[in-house]
């Protein structure tokens, strides 16, 4: 279903070096976030994110961004103030 949010796990990867105990140097990467849109899962890797199908923006954490022509115009925020409230939403009814 679209809209559904999907991480994949850290993983070490190998960088195809040894150190100098011949150990191989294995690095970290970081997990990615991919969001379902249009039926298929776009992987949001960069800052922003383009669905190729409906051109819908998204950000690393896979939240929808405005449509481009809107950015800041309006309200005079910036994008990562817009998100940061979104953020705040979430703490509504946690606990008890
Ligand atoms: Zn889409």
């Amino acid at each position: 279903m679209d809209g559904e949010i999907r991480r994949t796990p850290a993983a070490e990867v190998d960088t195809g070096f040894k150190d100098e105990n011949d150990e191989p140097i294995l690095k970290w990467t970081r997990s990615l976030t991919e969001i379902k849109c249009c039926g298929e899962w776009l992987p949001c890797s960069c800052f922003t994110n383009t669905c190729q199908h409906c051109e819908a923006d998204y950000n690393m954490g896979a939240q929808r961004l405005a449509s481009r022509s809107q950015w800041g115009e309006e309200t005079g925020e910036s994008v990562d103030d817009i998100l940061s409230v979104d953020d705040h939403g979430g703490y509504n009814g946690y606990g008890e």
